[in-house]
């Protein structure tokens, strides 16, 4: 896919050859940065593109910097308007997935806390066949990084190393992706997605304390199960044997958006393909993002025709 034309840079809109940071900074010797994922969705009758859940993206951003103690606040709506700004730049009317990368700039040390840069790129993504057709997974040899040595909850650049010896491993194998365990061998996350079955009729997940990423995603999910698939999701431990149990599963975050997975181990899920239940939520989270649905209105920023 072709590079766009212009990221955005502290502020400023910048060529995308332009966009550079020192090799000496600390966010490239020591990973010193925090980042969000978002996406953008084009809606074509009413000509514009909702950006989904954007304020809860910046609230988790704030909280990733200020638990890796980066020196000041950004503000919130200075990095909506140069997002919003950097969308109409690129002239992007399709769907698309948005980075705000926040790091520790300069040519400091593994302590330095500063000074700050932040970047925003916005990039076309269309919804892809992990969506439309599922994917086939393996629960992986490597564990999920542990929350006292590197927070998963914190989303920090350096914590998507476990995630690419995972993936990596996984892809070797002959997988499409792969479901990481604790340090107690309950089910975690996947590399960059929160994880959800359903058995006996009900939706089931890890808790926040399983070393996951507060996923955003997850959130809409429990929301959209209870106020229009009538069903409670219950937050808690799940072991390995229950991913061969479950009658379906599925991956779910701003960027795999709902993915229902196939197969664990060769294991096939349920009947081997995507689930009534999967297909029922993915209808409805695609018609709340794009702004088909016209409930939960405050999930959806315009960009084009602000209210
Ligand atoms: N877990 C990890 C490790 C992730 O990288 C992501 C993607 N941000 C998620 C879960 C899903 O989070 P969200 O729904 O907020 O995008």
């Amino acid at each position: 896919m072709a590079n766009p034309k212009y990221l955005s840079m502290n502020g400023e809109i910048v060529p995308f050859a332009e966009a550079k940071v020192h090799v000496l900074s600390p966010c490239v010797k020591y990973g010193a940065g925090v980042f969000e994922g978002i996406r953008g969705y084009w809606n074509a009758e009413r000509k514009d593109m909702y950006l989904f859940r954007l304020r809860e993206h910046l609230q988790r951003l704030h909280f990733s910097m200020n638990v890796m103690r980066f020196a000041h606040e950004i503000d919130s709506r200075k990095v909506e308007n140069a997002l919003i700004d950097l969308i109409k730049a690129n002239e992007l009317r399709e769907d698309i997935h948005i980075r705000i990368l926040v790091y520790v700039d300069g040519d400091g040390d593994m302590a330095s806390t500063g000074p700050i840069g932040w970047s925003l790129s916005t990039l076309p993504a269309p919804t892809t066949k992990a969506v439309t057709e599922g994917v086939h997974c393996a629960v992986s040899s490597w564990r999920r990084i542990n929350d006292n040595a590197m927070p998963a909850r914190v989303k920090a650049t350096a914590n998507y190393n476990n995630g690419r010896l995972a993936s990596l491993q996984g892809r070797l194998d002959g997988y499409d992706n792969v479901i990481m365990l604790t340090h107690l061998g309950r089910v975690a996350e996947s590399p960059g997605s929160c994880f959800f079955m359903v058995r006996n009729g009900v939706p089931a997940t890890p808790g926040v304390t399983s070393d996951i990423l507060e996923s955003i995603t997850r959130d809409t999910v429990m929301r959209i199960f209870e106020e229009y698939l009538e069903r409670k999701t219950e937050e808690r431990d799940i072991d390995r044997t229950e991913l061969y149990a479950a009658e379906e599963s599925f991956f779910c975050g701003s960027g795999y958006e709902i993915q229902p997975v196939l197969s664990v181990d060769r294991h096939p899920v349920g009947t081997g393909v995507a689930g009534p239940l999967t297909r029922a939520l993915q209808q409805k989270y695609f018609a709340l993002v794009r702004g088909q649905a016209t409930d939960h209105a405050a999930w959806r920023t315009p960009v084009y025709l602000p209210n």
